[in-house]
């Protein structure tokens, strides 16, 4: 992914605007706070971070209520913080062909404290209220292995006809073969947008995964599908770092109006039109 030295006082500046895909310690395989993030995007030069922690069965062994509080108490953060905008996203796994996303089947009837609620709700209903966007993505294939490509693409769709759903997340990394033009098209349809993730660049992922990632790259260039930019970054020194993805978009001479991360006004008009105003309307 880069060399293993990071020095803090000469970070690299990020190419774009947006890092909108991160993890912070809740993901349990991730090493930093959400402060620690905030740092390291203002100091990569980032006007907005989208910190979006696993919403899956990855980070909990009861899938409790309890283990999804963090999801619930977004609004303590400071919208403007440290001079970085946050965005309050998650990252939910695809769970079935037909596009459900982690927690549509689970049903709740108590909080956090154990007091009944007074009506009924799904884990994703309780998680999707205070989200300002959410990615989609696959980290466990087995349920698409005896699936048709038409089944598997109807599953992405279906994933990206989700409201909260903003961006289809690392789809060359899955392993999950699909019809690309067809997920792409209906991306564009719905104002929704294809992620070029950094991570999926990382050597041990071989270079099958990346031949697939620069197809979907050149295939949004051509078809004109907006596409954002996430590191995926599972410790801070990582927000903002985009040399793999910077290079094989200038490679590939990727339209630069295409790129829904490039600045902070652009993403937030973006997630605006797809999915509607944030949850605590747009931050000054
Ligand atoms: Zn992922
Ligand atoms: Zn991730």
């Amino acid at each position: 992914m880069h060399e293993h030295t990071y020095d803090q006082t000469h970070v690299p500046q990020s190419p774009y605007g947006c890092d909108v895909h991160t993890h912070t310690l809740f993901s349990r395989h991730a090493y930093s706070t959400v402060g620690e993030c905030v740092s390291a995007a203002r100091s990569a030069g980032l006007q907005l971070l989208g910190s979006t922690d696993h919403y899956s069965c990855m980070t909990s062994t009861t899938l409790h209520v309890r283990d999804y509080q963090y999801f619930i108490n977004f609004d303590v953060w400071p919208r403007m913080w440290s001079g970085v905008l946050v965005l309050r996203g998650a990252e939910a796994d695809i769970v079935d062909l037909e596009g459900h996303l982690f927690g549509w089947d689970i049903r709740l009837s108590e909080g956090i404290t154990g007091r009944a609620f007074s009506h009924q709700l799904t884990l994703q209903e309780y998680v999707w209220r205070n989200l300002d966007y959410a990615i989609a993505s696959i980290h466990d294939k087995t349920f698409t292995e005896s699936a048709t490509c038409t089944q598997t693409t109807d599953m992405y769709v279906r994933a990206l006809d989700d409201p909260k759903v903003l961006i289809l997340g690392h789809s060359g990394r899955s392993g999950v073969p699909f019809d690309v033009d067809v997920v792409l098209r209906a991306a564009k349809e719905r104002g929704k947008l294809i992620e070029i993730n950094e991570h999926s660049f990382a050597q041990h992922y071989g270079s099958t995964t990346h031949d697939t990632c620069r197809h979907i790259a050149e295939r949004c260039a051509e078809l004109g599908v907006m596409i954002a930019t996430g590191t995926d970054a599972h410790i801070a020194c990582d927000v903002g770092r985009f040399d793999k993805t910077a290079a094989l978009l200038e490679e590939i001479h990727f339209p630069l109006e295409l790129i829904a991360t490039r600045d902070a006004q652009t993403f937030l008009q973006t997630c605006e039109h797809a999915i509607g105003p944030l949850p605590a309307g747009r931050p000054q």
